[in-house]
């Protein structure tokens, strides 16, 4: 399990996440949702050791999460950004083998033949260099290299970002395969509820850094629609 406790997160004095609580059971597909600035970011920073609390704490299978994440990964945490989530003057091949250091020299090999017959896109493009990738080829290879180490947990924020909806979606269905394959658990950042439920049943939505609602996605879909409903009428009778 994955629980906060009263978690506020500060940039400078200014509150980004204010006073959360909640618990993650695992293995799960959890989605965080919200609107841009809401704190999704913010939440999956915190809960991979990448900021730290100005109160509370996240604590993960009973030990508080700290910093970095590399000292999470050891954990068996894995933590994908939404930027600056792949080497960029390295190649392809090379960010694959940058991953697998952390995964035992026997299984290495496989892994990778694992990579490449998963995210199939990657294939002719080994020796290309990250940065010349495409915006969906690079969250491929991001994704890939993610979970070439084979996570119990993976916090992924936003692979969606920049990519038309049907690469966003391939990504999606590779990670809802594996995730349900291996039991492993997702906290996935994203602002598009319909894509997230291509993945998830559950999740939270946040407003200016606070939890406003909890519940299945199909639940949340209802909420964000009467929400909608209501402030149309009342703009219509004001
Ligand atoms: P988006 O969907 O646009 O990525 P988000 O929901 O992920 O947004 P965050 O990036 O977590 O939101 O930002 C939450 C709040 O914290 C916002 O008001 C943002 O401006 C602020 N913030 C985020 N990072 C920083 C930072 N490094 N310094 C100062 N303020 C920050």
């Amino acid at each position: 399990m994955i629980r906060a406790d009263g978690l506020r997160v500060e940039y400078s004095g200014a509150i980004a996440l204010d006073g959360l609580t909640f618990e993650i059971e695992e293995p799960q597909r959890f989605a965080v949702l919200g609107r841009n600035g809401a704190g999704k970011t913010t939440l999956l920073r915190a809960m991979a050791g990448a900021v730290s609390a100005s109160r509370g704490r996240v604590v993960w299978r009973d030990r508080k999460v700290t910093r970095p994440p590399s000292a999470m990964a050891r954990r068996g945490m894995r933590y994908c950004p939404e930027s600056a989530n792949v080497f960029p003057d390295m190649s392809v091949r090379s960010n694959i083998d940058a991953a697998l250091v952390a995964v035992p020299r026997s299984a290495r090999r496989r892994r990778f033949t694992w990579a490449l017959d998963n995210f199939p896109i990657l294939a002719p493009l080994l020796d290309r260099r990250a940065d010349k990738l495409s915006g969906g080829e690079r969250q491929s290879l991001a994704v890939a290299a993610a979970l070439v180490t084979r996570p119990e947990l993976l916090l992924l924020d936003e692979p969606s970002l920049g990519l038309s909806p049907k690469m966003s979606s391939q990504i999606i269905a590779t990670l809802r395969d594996v995730a349900r394959e291996w039991d492993m658990t997702v906290i996935l950042a994203e602002q598009n509820l319909a894509l997230a439920a291509q993945l998830c049943d559950v999740g939270l939505w946040l407003e200016t850094g606070s939890v406003q609602f909890r519940g299945t996605l199909d639940q949340l879909g209802e909420h964000l629609r009467s929400q909608h409903a209501l402030s149309t009428s009342e703009e219509g009778s004001g």
